[in-house]
Formats: structure tokens, C-alpha cells, sequence
């Protein structure tokens, strides 16, 4: 039987980033995914790090998203040397455009709630953001600055990740579908793959969307897949330093000279088909913000599947099964909390301890909350 320290479900960037830290600690760690590593949401997805809570019932996660944040410029440098591979992590800071008639009063309450939060957004006359972005429409009304925030490649991030995981130890194991978890009374002891056992001191769940479906874990874990489409674009000249967030879709540039936009928010189960439809509505919303993409060659289109939660919020930390933690729900900011992710559950599985509060993500929110509507 393989025996390890800590066994992963799930070779995603949560999976692979908290393997990476524990390896780098010390630890005996295994990834086991069904397909092929780092091929779902972690590929799919725009990359963009930003803090901003996109809903009112996220506001709660900013401290995390902060700390997430700070710790990006230094896991950017330690995966760029141990993988030998560049990760296109873009530091410029991001803006946001108006365009309707109620551009003015949208521009002052989104500085109010970014100041609000500790966050960094300035406000921009419309002539002082096409200097920065000259792209944009000449329609623009109003505009701000949030300098903070940032992008990176999640494609060629993934890809690091893995591999400098793997040179820091740690075993992949790709076409392994883990089908459940291993239960000897109070402890969880490994993971099940069909018929075979792999036993770990700790077992961590980070199958993404795909993580209810692992025999054991639902209760702690319900998460569904909320699907986002997207575009990439290329076009001669153009040129887009910064992500730029419309009101309906964010564009997001990558070092190659892509130009990415998207994205759909849909719930409709495990489908990840490209809909006219779907593309139709993220390309008309970029064209009126960069008219000049009316021209612009559509390299590839794809969709991916987000691991949502019932509030919203990551699912992240121990259960009542000593040696279980669970690391998904990330929704829409599972790239942004990678750092802190991967830093928490090596706490939590080195020190028993972590340096933030985390209880309000803890997996047992769900299974309490049941006890007391069945109470
Ligand atoms: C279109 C789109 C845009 C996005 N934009 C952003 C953004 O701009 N910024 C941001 O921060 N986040 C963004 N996200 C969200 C972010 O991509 C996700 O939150 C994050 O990638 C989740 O990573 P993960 O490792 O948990 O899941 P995944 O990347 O989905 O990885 C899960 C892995 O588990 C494996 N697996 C599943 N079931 C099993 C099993 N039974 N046994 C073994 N392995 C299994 C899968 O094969 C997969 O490799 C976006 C997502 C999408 C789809």
C-alpha cells in the first residue's frame, strides 16, 4: 500500500500549491487527480488577483483576499526559480469603466465601498485613463484606478506549480479517480481509489467542483459548479496593459499578446460546452468598451467549471474527522487565494495552528448549520 504524510485529492492550483508548501516543509506528499492535472478551473480561468469582494455576501472574505495578496509577489518568485518556468504575474494595477448615464454616482460608490474596506481605488477623468489605456472607447464617462491589483497566467502559474512541486518532492498521480475517503472510527487514514487504499497522516480534499462527489466529503463540502465562458482574442497593434473591468465583462491582457475576456456566471450542472450565446454576450460588452476588437482575431474560446459554495465563500480547514481538511469553494477567487490557501492548511497540518482566523470558512458551517434546522 503507498503510505505518505499528506494525501491530495485534486491536482488543481489549491491542490498543487498546498503540496508545493508542505514538500517545502518537509512532508512526504502525494497529488492524485482523475484526469489531467491542472486541465479544469484552474486552467479556465482569467487570472485576475484582485481583493474586491464581487457580491455584498463576500465582503467577509477581503482580510483573506488581502493576506492572499501580499503573499503573491513571494510564491511568484519561489515557483519561478524552483520550476525553472515564468508564471506571467502582470503587478499593474487594474481599472474600471462607465459608460452609462449613471457613470458618475457608480464611479463614487465604488470608491466609497473600496475605501471602505482598506482598499486602494482613485478616480480618473476619462481623458487620463485613455492616456493609460488608449484603447479605450472614446464613449468612456467615467473611470478609476485600483493600483493594487493584479493578474497572472493562470495556465503557465498551474504548470509551475505542479512542476515545481514535483521537483520539491512531491508525487503526481494523474488518471487516479479518488472515490472516496478511508474512515477508521474518528480518523480519516488515507484515500480510496476504487479498489486501492493509499494511506496519509492527513488527507486534503482539493477536487475543486468535483469534490461533493468523493464518497464521505459531501456533508462537509457541497459544492456545485457555477460554469464561466470565455474568449481569447489577438489583434495586430493593439495594445491593453492593464485588466480593465466593464461592466459586464473584465478583459484581461497576458504577456503573449492574448487578450482575454470574459466571463458567464451559469449554473447548469457539469456542461462545459461553448454557447453562441454565451460568447455573443462577453463580445458585444468588450466591443464597447474596445471598439478596435471589432477587428481583433478570436484565437480560442473554452469554459470552465468554478467550485461554488452555498454562501459563497471557500470551504477551508479541518473537520471532525481528525487527519480530514478540506481546501475548495474557492468560486471566482480560487486563483487570487492561492498563496493563502496553500499557507493556512500547511499551518494547520505542521503547527496545528494558523495566523488567521479562518472559523468562518470552516467545512463544519454546513454540517452545523443542518443540525440546528433539524434540531
Ligand atoms: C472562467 C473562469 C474565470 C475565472 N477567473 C478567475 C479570476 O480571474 N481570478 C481568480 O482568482 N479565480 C478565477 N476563477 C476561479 C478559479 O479558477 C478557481 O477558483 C480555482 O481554479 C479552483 O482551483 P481548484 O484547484 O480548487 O479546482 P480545479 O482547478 O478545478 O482542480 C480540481 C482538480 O481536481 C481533480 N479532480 C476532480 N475530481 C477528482 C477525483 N474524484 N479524484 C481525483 N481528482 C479529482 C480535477 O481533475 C482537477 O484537476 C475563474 C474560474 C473560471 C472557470
Amino acid at each position: 500500500m503507498k503510505s505518505f504524510d499528506v494525501a491530495i485529492a485534486g491536482a488543481g492550483l489549491i491542490g498543487s500549491s498546498i503540496a508545493f508548501e508542505l514538500a517545502q516543509a518537509g512532508l512526504k506528499v502525494a497529488i492524485f487527480d482523475r484526469g489531467e492535472p491542472g486541465r479544469e478551473a484552474s486552467w479556465a480561468s482569467a487570472g485576475i488577483l484582485s481583493p474586491a469582494p464581487e457580491s455584498p455576501a463576500m465582503i467577509s472574505m477581503v482580510p483573506l483576499a488581502k493576506a492572499s495578496m501580499n503573499l503573491y509577489p513571494a510564491l511568484v518568485a519561489n515557483v519561478e526559480e524552483i520550476s525553472g518556468e515564468k508564471v506571467g504575474f502582470r503587478p499593474k494595477g487594474t481599472i474600471d469603466v462607465f459608460f452609462s448615464k449613471d457613470a458618475i454616482p457608480d464611479l463614487s460608490t465604488l470608491i466609497a465601498l473600496h475605501h471602505g474596506m482598506g482598499l486602494k481605488a482613485e478616480p480618473l477623468r476619462p481623458e487620463d485613463a485613455r492616456e493609460l489605456e488608449p484603447s479605450l472607447s472614446s464613449e468612456l464617462e467615467a473611470a478609476a484606478l485600483r493600483p493594487e491589483e493584479a493578474s497572472i497566467d493562470n495556465r503557465t502559474l498551474t504548470h509551475a506549480m505542479l512542476s515545481a512541486a514535483k521537483k520539491s518532492g512531491v508525487e503526481v498521480f494523474a488518471g487516479s479517480n479518488v472515490t472516496g475517503i478511508v474512515q477508521e472510527g474518528e480518523r480519516c487514514t488515507g484515500l480510496k481509489l476504487g479498489n486501492e487504499t493509499v494511506s496519509a497522516k492527513w488527507t486534503v480534499i482539493a477536487a475543486g467542483c468535483f469534490s461533493a462527489d468523493i464518497d464521505g466529503v459531501k456533508d462537509f463540502a457541497p459544492v456545485r459548479p457555477a460554469k464561466g465562458q470565455m474568449v481569447s482574442l489577438r489583434a495586430d497593434g493593439l495594445k491593453i496593459e492593464r485588466v480593465i473591468w466593464g461592466e459586464k465583462i473584465y478583459i484581461v491582457p497576458r504577456n503573449d499578446g492574448r487578450i482575454l475576456a470574459g466571463a458567464t456566471v451559469e449554473y447548469v450542472g457539469f456542461d462545459k460546452q461553448v454557447t453562441a450565446g454565451g460568447i455573443e454576450k462577453i463580445l458585444s460588452a468588450a466591443i464597447e468598451v474596445i471598439p478596435e476588437f471589432a477587428n481583433a482575431r478570436i484565437e480560442e474560446t473554452w469554459a470552465g467549471l468554478r467550485p461554488d459554495s452555498p454562501d459563497h465563500l471557500p470551504i477551508l480547514g479541518p473537520t471532525d474527522i481528525d487527519g480530514l481538511v478540506i481546501a475548495t469553494g474557492h468560486f471566482r477567487s480560487g486563483v487570487l487565494l492561492t498563496p493563502i490557501t496553500a499557507r493556512l492548511v500547511r499551518q494547520w497540518i505542521t503547527e496545528r495552528s494558523v495566523e488567521l482566523d479562518w472559523e468562518r470558512l470552516s467545512p463544519m458551517r454546513f454540517i452545523e448549520a443542518r443540525r440546528e434546522t433539524t434540531a
